[in-house]
């Protein structure tokens, strides 16, 4: 059963490829459900009409995952890879696009009878070879599908899209009680600014000299100890060495820890996650993403011990933690990299357009000296009412704003508290009917507020 805003999305999605629109891509948060929108939303409806189509994957893993979840809603496909060619009795094809590239000469007339392509996590799609691979598919409409429509730098993602069709917002799916909540505690910052840049990202080596560091770690069982003790928790580290160490203490912390990497089997890897997902393990530490696309609904804690300056990166991995389950009532970030403070809290509202990628914005938080909490601007820290005095507050209005009735009403304290200029002053005292002596004060009073908050 699609959701509410899943079926409106997909009815805008075959509604612009009825108009005759080449390529679409579909934005919609992580555990928003792209993959049940689409399949069960578009594919299936295309499928009934008879029209053949490919589901394109990045990875191989993602081939089986990708299979399964088009049976959960009742679509059979088949699979090409390296040792599968494409089954002439299938209409729906779950591909890898390193196995499309190599075959794109052999395979060419079967791609032109292709009639819609799918791109799963299409911020993939900037990689070269998949122009041309896409060009192939003369007479294939595009639906590109990701939750970051836009590379790690923040670039956009070419020209393979014309149109946009855009789900809820983080935010809006977490009021509408779709997405957990999240909750974030900042309880050390690393100084990042001696890391060598590399790529775009901080490099490897730096990272690992700066944070595969047991005062670090030791920092982070605190926190965990103390906001979330034995929630099913991933760790997500800088180095194969830094996951293992990470684990490591927190075993020895009396947790049932372990770590996961690509030098291990896939069995012992897929045993690692299920545990996590069972209950036997409660922290699962990794410095690769658990893949993009790993569903487990349960794990309530993401602990951040890679800083990265990838928004990309930063948002698949406090997404992991935002999806509904039953028995969670809310979910925990441990930052310890710095990544909220540089991008913001994950439900922050970033605009980004097809031309021009994500465009740049502060999104400002401010973290509770008492308790550690980072939280959007405002007045109290949600966690433990700490006061604070001197914050941005976007959402006040500006006196010039208020109608008289409305000065007239709000106590003193308020509208001064939002009077930016000797005017604003003038206006509260014409309204208000108090004497010049009072402008004068007022005016003293307000500047030293102003200088004080610059200050701060
Ligand atoms: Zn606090």
């Amino acid at each position: 059963m699609l959701r509410p805003y899943q079926a409106q999305n997909a009815a805008e999605i075959l509604a612009l490829i009825e108009r005759g629109v080449r390529g679409v891509l579909y934005h919609l948060a992580t555990a928003g459900g792209k993959t049940l929108t689409i399949s069960a939303g578009v594919i299936r409806v295309v499928v009934d009409h008879g029209w053949p189509v490919v589901f394109l994957v990045h990875r191989r893993e993602l081939l089986h995952q990708s299979v399964r979840a088009l049976a959960k809603v009742g679509i059979k496909a088949s699979v090409v890879d390296p040792d599968h060619d494409p089954d002439p009795l299938a209409l729906v094809h779950v591909c890898s696009i390193d196995t499309l590239k190599a075959r794109k000469k052999r395979l060419a007339g079967w791609l032109r009878t292709i009639r819609l392509v799918v791109i799963d996590e299409a911020h993939h799609t900037v990689a070269p070879g998949w122009q041309a691979l896409l060009e192939e598919m003369v007479n294939a409409k595009r639906v590109g599908v990701t939750a970051t429509p836009y590379r790690g730098d923040g670039k956009p993602l070419g020209a393979l899209f014309d149109e946009v069709v855009r789900g809820p917002s983080v935010a809006e799916l977490t009021d509408a009680g779709w997405l957990c909540p999240a909750e974030v505690w900042a309880p050390w910052n690393p100084d990042t600014s001696g890391v060598a840049i590399s790529r775009g990202d901080f490099a490897a080596a730096d990272l690992d000299r700066l944070m595969n560091n047991d005062k670090i770690t030791r920092m982070a069982m605190n926190a965990y100890a103390a906001r979330m003790p034995g929630e099913p928790t991933i760790a997500f580290c800088v180095s194969v060495a830094h996951a293992r160490r990470v684990a490591e203490l927190f075993s020895a912390g009396g947790w049932r820890a372990t770590s996961v990497d690509g030098e291990m089997s896939d069995d012992d890897r897929d045993a690692a996650i299920r545990g996590l997902a069972s209950g036997y393990y409660q922290v699962l530490t990794s410095c690769q993403l658990i893949s993009e696309g790993t569903d487990l609904p349960v794990v309530s804690g993401a602990i951040l011990l890679r800083p990265t300056k990838s928004v990309l990166l930063f948002i698949q991995q406090v997404g992991r933690v935002l999806r509904v389950c039953h028995g969670k009532i809310r979910s925990c970030i441990l930052d310890l990299s710095g990544n909220v403070e540089l991008h913001g809290l994950p439900e922050a509202d970033r605009v980004w357009t097809l031309e021009s990628g994500l465009v740049p914005q502060v999104h400002r938080t401010i973290r509770c000296p008492k308790c550690h909490r980072r939280f959007a601007p405002g007045p109290f820290c949600p966690s433990c009412r700490h006061e604070f005095r001197y914050w941005d507050r976007p959402a006040v209005p500006l006196l010039s704003t208020l109608a008289d009735s409305m000065i007239r009403n709000m106590p003193v304290a308020d509208l001064e508290r939002i009077a930016t200029s000797e005017m604003d002053l003038r206006r509260i005292a014409l309204v208000r009917g108090f004497n010049p002596g009072w402008v004068h004060h007022a005016t003293r009073r307000m500047r030293e507020r102003l200088n004080e908050r610059r200050r701060a």
